[in-house]
């Protein structure tokens, strides 16, 4: 086990903590015009939470919850009443560190600090709300085998055949293994999160939050990228990884205003 200059007490506390998107710098109190993927025209939201600048990714509140938007304007002159807006409740702006390698068209990581699941969360979906009390029930989950993704039990031939169009298509957005639990996000209707264990080369115990009442073509494309990434010798399986697609990759670092060194 790697020391990372705690006392024993902080270590212990410090492993359980989920790394957090970092604070944002202080905030700058705006009327933001955002620009949502499927509607005609603009909406405008109030801002005391954030330092928004144009092409920032923002979640809000109202009708349009959940949905990515793109800030286009930011306005610092106006006097309005606040009950009459809907407000900006989080910032995509989770920092990307560690050293990846590009890999077809995936970016691949092994270091311990790269982009963790809640990280790269903060980029597809709006943060939990409070109010959200729905019990969450589990079966076994599927199971999926990497050697052979298309022999596991309840495949839908259609299904797989769904699910071989999302490989390489950008919408396996981020997969991360850490101590044989996976997490990953695949882009389909909306942001879908799905949850893993690999284990005796094969994906177990695995479970998407998509309402598809069967093995569905998320959990597959995530086996078949692992499988075929792994057969290829692109991506060591029994280390802790991290993928992700490498245009969200790259437009992650460019809204951070980050540089790298490739
Ligand atoms: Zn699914």
């Amino acid at each position: 086990m790697r020391t990372m200059g705690f006392g024993r007490d902080d270590m212990e506390k410090t492993e359980a903590v989920i790394p957090r998107a970092e604070e944002p710098k202080t905030a700058v109190i705006s009327l933001v015009r955002v620009h949502f993927e499927d509607a005609a025209h603009e909406l405008t939201y109030f801002n005391d939470r954030f330092d928004l600048k144009p092409g920032d990714r923002v979640f809000v509140s109202g009708k349009r919850a959940g949905e990515v938007g793109i800030v286009n304007a930011v306005s610092t002159k106006f006097r309005i009443k606040a009950s009459d807006y809907e407000r900006v409740i989080a910032l995509a702006q989770t920092p990307i560190r560690g050293t990846y390698k590009p890999v077809a068209d995936k970016m691949i990581s092994y270091d311990s600090n790269a982009l963790s699941p809640e990280g790269f969360c903060t980029w597809v979906m709006p943060p939990d709300e409070p109010t959200e009390d729905d019990e969450i029930i589990c079966g076994d989950g599927y199971e999926i085998p990497l050697d052979d993704p298309h022999s596991a039990e309840g495949v839908d031939k259609a299904v797989f055949g769904r699910a071989l169009n999302y490989c390489g298509s950008g919408r396996i957005g981020y997969v991360a293994v850490k101590d044989g639990v996976g997490r990953a996000y695949v882009e389909g209707e909306r942001w879908y999160e799905l949850e893993f264990c690999i284990r005796d080369n094969a994906i177990k115990e695995a479970y998407c939050d998509c309402p598809y009442p069967g093995l569905c073509k998320h959990l597959l494309a995530v086996a078949v990228t692992l499988s075929v990434m792994s057969d290829h010798g692109d991506l060591d399986l029994s280390r802790d990884f991290v993928l992700i697609d490498a245009d969200r990759f790259f437009e992650m670092i460019k809204r951070n205003g980050q540089t790298i060194t490739l």
